[in-house]
Formats: C-alpha cells, structure tokens, sequence
C-alpha cells in the first residue's frame, strides 16, 4: 500500500481515462477519475455517437424517396427534429448510466469537478486535495474557432447536435472529418448546405481520387461545396447572418445557422501543467512517449489531449496500454501503423494504410485498381449514387498498402479488411478469397487489371 490516497488518479472521464481508470481498478488499485462534465467524453457526449445517430436520422429521407420504386408508396412524410434531438439525448442518457456503472463495478471513485494539478502527486478537485502515485490526463481536445470578427455568431458541433428546429440554411466552414458529417446531416435532414472550404477539395490527407469522389457524390446528394473560399467577418442581420468572404464571385452569402468544424484544440490550459513541468508540443498538446509517459516520470497523457491520432479506438488502446503497463505487469504500448478510419460523410469512406501519392513515394512501383459501380440497391431505386472502390499494390512484395472506399457500408467493410492488413495479406491473398454475391464488397476481391497509367 503506497502512501497516497490514490494509485492513479485519472483527469478527464472520456473514452481513454474511462477504460484506464476501470482496468486499474478492476486490477485492484485504488483509482479515481475526475469529471468536470458528465461522464462519457467527447465521443458519447458530443461526437462519434450523437453525430452517428443524427446520420441515421439524415438517411430516412433518402430511403423514403428511394422506397417508391420498390413499391412502397410512402407520402407525408415530415420530420420531427425536436424529437429527434430528444430521443437522441435520451439515449446519451442512458450511455452515460452504462459508463457510471462501469466505474462503479471496478471501484473507481468518481470526483465530480474540475482537476487541477497542484504538484506531481496531488490534484485539486473542488477545493480538495487528494494524493496519488500516477496521474494520468484524458481530458481530451474542444472546438477551435479562429479569430474573427462576428465569429461568436457561430456555432461547432457541439451545439450542431442540440438544433431542435431545423434550418433552412446551414453553412459549415472546413473540409475536414467533422465538417463533411455535419454537412451531410443536414443535407440529408433537408435543409440547404453550403460547406466553405479555403483548400480546393474536402479532406486533406486522404487519397485523391476518395477527395475527388466524395466531393462529386456530396455534390449531388446537394451540398453546394465552395472551395478556395475564405471568410473575413460575419455579421448578424436580424434572424440571418451574412458572410464577407474572398474568392467567390459573390462578396457576401446569407445563412440560417453557421457552423465551424476547423479543427481542435487539446485542452491543456489551466491544468497546472506549467507548474508541474508538463512540456507541450508546439500545437500545445502534451508531449508524451510511446509509453504515454509525459516529460514528468508518474505523469501520464493519452487521447486527443496528446494529438496523436484524433480517434476513439485510439484513446480506448492508450487507456488500456497505459494500465496494462502500470497495474498489470503487461507492458504494451499501441501499434499506430495502419489504422482504419472512416468519414461519415455521405456517402461514407473508409480507408486504410497509404495514399496513392504515399505508397508511390515509399514503395515507388505500385499498382493501383480502382472500381467505380452503381450498387445493386440503386439500380431500382434509379437514385444516382455510385461506389468507388481503391487498392494500392506494392508490386516487389505484391503486399496490399492501401485500401479506399467511398460509398455505403464503406465503414463495415473496410473493419473487416483492416484485419487483412495487418495479418500483411497480398493481392493474391485478395485474389484467392471467394466474393460474397451479390454484395459491394465482393469488388474487393474481384479487381484484376490495374489501372494503366500506375507505374513507378
Ligand atoms: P480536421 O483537422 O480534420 O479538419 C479541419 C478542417 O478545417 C480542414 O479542412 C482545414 O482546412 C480547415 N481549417 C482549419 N483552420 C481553418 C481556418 N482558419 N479557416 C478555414 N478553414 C480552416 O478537424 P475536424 O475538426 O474536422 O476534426 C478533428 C479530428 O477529430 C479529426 O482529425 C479526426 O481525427 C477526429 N474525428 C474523427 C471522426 C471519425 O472518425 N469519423 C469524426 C469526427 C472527428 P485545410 O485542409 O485547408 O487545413
């Protein structure tokens, strides 16, 4: 038994410091979280959960018009959105039950407000002191709005999933992750989008061909995509607002609702991390090791506070590493290599390992295939949306380094091809496993002449 109140105290109640605070206490120690907010985080509080249940919500209208030529007739149909919010809240709800019994049941003690850190082994929650061996910080990454004048007239994607009534005009400046699944929500809830981006296309890193198919599909799904566009101010105009912005042919637009996704920031101020020694990055996220460790030795980060890879797997598995090294005699540390994403843009994309431009630059020759279809579901439907379809090809080793999807059920199926990616699987490991028929993934393992114009 050490001679502090606690083994770990862990700041921040989210996707990593839940899962590293129950592990340490479900392996016996005595481990607190500290929670200014409920508990749950970014992803089941304002991310990854209520944002996927708002693209289910978007999809009903799609299905309803597709619906007619499969002989459903389905008329008057109108959408309820405060009902949508409510159910949706309700259901955060009830996560955030499941997440209290979760440290409840491995003896975490939950220490309701803010955490501060006095020195290595102390922090400070509403007035109170508590003493620990190991601190771990979690407390992850908010909204950042650049510095312009009107920007209070904005709104981020926190309060884009709280909108009871539906406006008729939504504007989301960024083309990043946050920005394309905002903008398709509405969309699809039916109001009138205009996405700003100040790049030429959406999503920056991604494969070229994924940002030039994703921006044409969002596009016809009726996102009025303005790039190489920047605000300059906005302004209020009774219930309106007017942008000023530079490089469109008009000076001024006017929206219902603005929306700004232009990226995050982790939340490293006014933690005491100064005082402790705590050293940032440039960014300002917190410098750790592949240990998690932090420049201070029993100060730990993990999450978006450290941006690393801004995703939830990726927390959970530094949570877990964490723990698994302290209070587990199991020291891992996480594979960043080939990880899978997706946008839940609409359509959606997922995609794994390199660019086309990456693999040329590391592996030099590479063959591409790419598929470009109409899925089965469409061609009765008539609705004119197709699916691309990517794999890269190191041609030394035949070894699959890139694998892009655009298109519906791109997330599920792309979970599945990541396992083949790590287990290293060829293209004639793709090659000799059979399609599942009729299906758009079956394209996976059906691609046989690569694109000409690969070389290297
Ligand atoms: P991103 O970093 O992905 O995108 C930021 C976007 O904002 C870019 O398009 C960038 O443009 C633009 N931008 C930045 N500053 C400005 C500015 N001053 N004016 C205009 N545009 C600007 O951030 P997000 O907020 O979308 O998401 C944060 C992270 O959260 C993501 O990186 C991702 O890791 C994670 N996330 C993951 C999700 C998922 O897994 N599905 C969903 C949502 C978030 P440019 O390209 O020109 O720099």
């Amino acid at each position: 038994m050490s001679q502090y109140d606690y083994d770990m105290i862990t700041i921040g109640a989210g996707s990593g410091g839940v899962r590293a605070s129950r592990l340490a206490g479900g392996y016996g120690f005595r481990s607190a979280v500290v929670e200014q907010d409920r508990v749950g985080g970014t992803c089941v509080l304002r991310g990854c959960i209520p944002k996927k249940l708002m693209i289910y919500a978007a999809h009903y209208h799609e299905y309803f018009e597709d619906a007619k030529n499969y002989g459903w007739d389905v008329s008057g149909v109108t959408l309820d959105m405060a009902r949508l919010i409510d159910n949706k809240n309700t259901e955060l709800d009830r996560l955030n039950g499941i997440y209290l019994n979760i440290l409840k049941n491995n003896n975490v003690d939950l220490l309701q407000g803010r955490g501060t850190i006095v020195d290595a082994h102390t922090v400070e929650v509403a007035g109170k002191q508590y003493t620990t061996e190991n601190i771990l910080i979690a407390v992850g990454g908010w909204p950042a709005m650049p510095d312009l004048p009107g920007i209070e007239h904005a709104i981020s994607s926190n309060e884009a999933l709280e909108i009871k009534s539906l406006p008729k005009r939504m504007t989301v400046v960024g083309g990043g992750y946050i920005a394309v699944e905002f903008a398709g929500i509405y969309a699809g809830l039916s109001s009138e989008v205009t996405e700003i981006i100040r790049a030429d296309k959406l999503l920056r890193g991604f494969d070229e061909d994924v940002r030039d198919f994703v921006g044409a599909e969002m596009t016809k799904k009726g996102v009025n995509i303005l790039s190489g566009v920047t605000v300059n101010s906005i302004e209020k105009n009774g219930d309106s607002l007017i942008l000023h912005i530079e490089g469109h042919s008009s000076p001024t637009i006017e929206t219902d609702v603005l929306m700004y996704a232009t990226g995050r920031a982790p939340n490293t101020k006014e933690l005491g991390l100064e005082g402790v020694g705590v050293k940032l990055t440039r960014k300002g996220a917190i410098e750790v090791d592949e240990w998690n460790r932090t420049s201070v030795a029993n100060i730990y980060a993990v999450g978006d506070v450290t941006d690393r890879i801004q995703l939830t797997p990726v927390a959970i598995q530094e949570g877990s590493a964490v723990a698994e090294t302290l209070f587990n005699k199991n020291p891992i540390t996480v594979d960043y290599g080939n990880v899978p994403t997706a946008v839940f843009s609409q359509p959606p994309i997922g995609t794994i390992g390199l660019t086309e431009a990456q693999a040329r630059e590391k592996h030099g020759a590479i063959d591409v295939y790419t598929s470009d279809f109409k899925p089965l579901v469409h061609t009765l439907s008539g609705r004119d949306e197709r699916i691309f379809m990517k794999l890269i090809v190191d041609r030394a080793s035949d070894l699959v380094v890139g694998c892009h999807m655009v298109g519906m059920d791109a997330a599920e199926i792309i979970q599945g091809i990541g396992i083949a990616f790590k287990a290293g699987a060829t293209k004639a490991d793709f090659d000799r496993t059979t399609g599942i028929h009729p299906s758009s993934a079956e394209e996976f393992v059906t691609m046989r002449t690569p694109r000409a114009e690969a070389g290297g």
